[in-house]
C-alpha cells in the first residue's frame, strides 16, 4: 500500500466512541481526520429515543444526537470524511490504512479504531420494516425497555444477553415471553436461575418468529413450535432481538488481539491494543456494557492515550535531532 497523504490521528467510525475521540483529539490540536465507514452516526442511528444519555434531560432522538456529536466534532475542525476503511498494514512504525477498496491510501501516526458492532437480527422482513420505523422492534433492552412500562414483551435468544435483558425487562413490564429456539438455554448456569427467579418471565423452548404483527407499531408475535408445528401468537407490544452481536473488527485480524468472537483486547485500564500506536474505544472492544456512554467514555481515553504517545515520539524524534 502506497500512501499518498500523511494523517497526524486518524480514527475510524462515527459512533458516541469515534465522535468523542475527535473531539477530544481536535481539541489537544491533533489534527484529527475521521472516517464514518458505512453507516455513518453507527448504531445509535437504528435507535428511536435515547432517554439515558446525561445531558438531555428530555431526551433525545438517536439520529438527531448524532448530528450533533458530529457538529461538535467539527467545530473543532475535526476532518470528517465519508469513506470505509477496507484494509490496514500495522507493520509501523506509520499505520498505513486504505480506504474504499484502494481509492486512497494514507499513513498515520495513531490510529483509533471505533468501527463499533452490529446486531445480529432475525432478518423477517417483519421485523426490519417495524424496526426501521421505530415501532417497538429493538435490540437492546436497556435502551427501550422504558417504553414498555407495565406492557407485555417479548425476547428472542437464549444466551446470557438475552437471559441479562430479560430479567431487566421482567422489572419493567408485566409479562415478559422469552423466544428460545433449541430446548435449553446457551446463557451460563447463574443467569438462568435469575430466570427461573423471575415470576414474569415465561420461556418458550423450541419456538422460533415467524412473524411481527403489526402495520405500524407492534401488536403481537406469532411464534411456531419447532418440534410440533403448532403456531400461536402471543400478545405484546414490545419485540426484543438478543442473538448477539458481532464487532466490526473484521479488517484488523491478523494485527491486533482479540478474543475469539473479534473483539479487539485492550490492555487493562486503558484504550492500547498490542500495536503501538493503535488504540480501540467504544463496542469493537466492549462485549459487555456496550452503551453510548460507555463508548463516549472509551472514546475519550483514547484520544488521551493517543495524545501521550504522539507527545513521547515527538519527544524522541527532537532528542534524536
Ligand atoms: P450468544 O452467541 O452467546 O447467544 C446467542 C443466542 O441467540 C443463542 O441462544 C442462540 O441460539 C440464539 N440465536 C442466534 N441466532 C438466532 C436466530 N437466528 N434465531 C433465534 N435464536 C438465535 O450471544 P450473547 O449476546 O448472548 O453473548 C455474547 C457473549 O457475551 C457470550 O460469550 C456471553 O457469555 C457474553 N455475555 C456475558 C454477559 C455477562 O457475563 N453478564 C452478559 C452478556 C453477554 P443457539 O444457542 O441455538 O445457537
Amino acid at each position: 500500500m502506497e500512501p499518498k497523504e500523511h494523517i497526524h490521528c486518524l480514527i475510524i467510525g462515527s459512533g458516541p466512541a469515534g465522535y468523542t475521540a475527535a473531539i477530544y483529539a481536535a481539541r489537544a490540536d491533533l489534527k484529527p481526520v475521521l472516517y464514518q465507514g458505512l453507516q455513518p452516526g453507527g448504531q445509535l442511528t437504528e435507535t428511536t429515543d435515547v432517554d439515558n444519555f446525561p445531558g438531555y434531560p428530555d431526551g433525545i432522538s438517536g439520529p438527531e444526537m448524532m448530528v450533533q456529536f458530529q457538529k461538535q466534532a467539527e467545530r473543532f475542525d475535526t476532518d470528517v470524511r465519508s469513506g470505509w476503511v477496507t484494509k490496514v498494514d500495522f507493520t509501523g512504525p506509520k499505520h498505513l490504512v486504505e480506504i474504499d477498496n484502494g481509492k486512497h491510501v494514507v499513513s498515520a501516526d495513531a490510529v483509533i479504531i471505533s468501527t463499533g458492532a452490529s446486531a445480529k437480527w432475525l432478518g423477517l422482513e417483519s421485523e426490519i420494516r417495524l424496526r426501521d420505523a421505530g415501532g417497538g422492534v429493538s435490540a437492546c433492552a436497556v435502551c427501550d425497555g422504558f417504553f414498555y412500562r407495565g406492557q407485555e414483551v417479548a425476547i428472542v435468544g437464549g444466551g446470557d444477553t438475552a437471559a441479562e435483558e430479560a430479567t431487566y425487562l421482567a422489572k419493567l413490564c408485566k409479562k415478559v415471553h422469552m423466544i428460545v429456539r433449541k430446548d435449553h438455554f446457551r446463557a451460563s448456569k447463574a443467569m438462568q436461575h435469575r430466570i427461573e427467579k423471575a415470576e414474569n418471565i415465561e420461556v418458550h423452548f423450541n419456538h422460533e418468529t415467524v412473524e411481527v404483527l403489526g402495520k405500524d407499531a407492534v401488536e403481537g408475535v406469532r411464534v411456531i413450535n419447532n418440534v410440533t408445528k403448532e403456531e400461536q401468537v402471543l400478545d405484546i407490544t414490545g419485540f426484543f432481538v438478543a442473538i448477539g452481536h458481532k464487532p466490526n473488527t473484521d479488517i484488523f485480524k491478523g494485527w491486533l488481539d482479540m478474543d475469539e468472537t473479534g473483539y479487539i483486547k485492550e490492555v487493562p485500564g486503558t484504550a492500547k491494543t498490542n500495536i503501538p500506536g493503535v488504540f480501540v474505544s467504544g463496542d469493537a472492544a466492549d462485549k459487555v456494557y456496550r452503551q453510548a456512554v460507555t463508548a463516549a467514555g472509551t472514546g475519550c481515553m483514547a484520544a488521551l492515550d493517543a495524545e501521550r504517545y504522539l507527545a513521547a515520539i515527538n519527544d524522541e524524534v527532537e532528542a534524536e535531532a
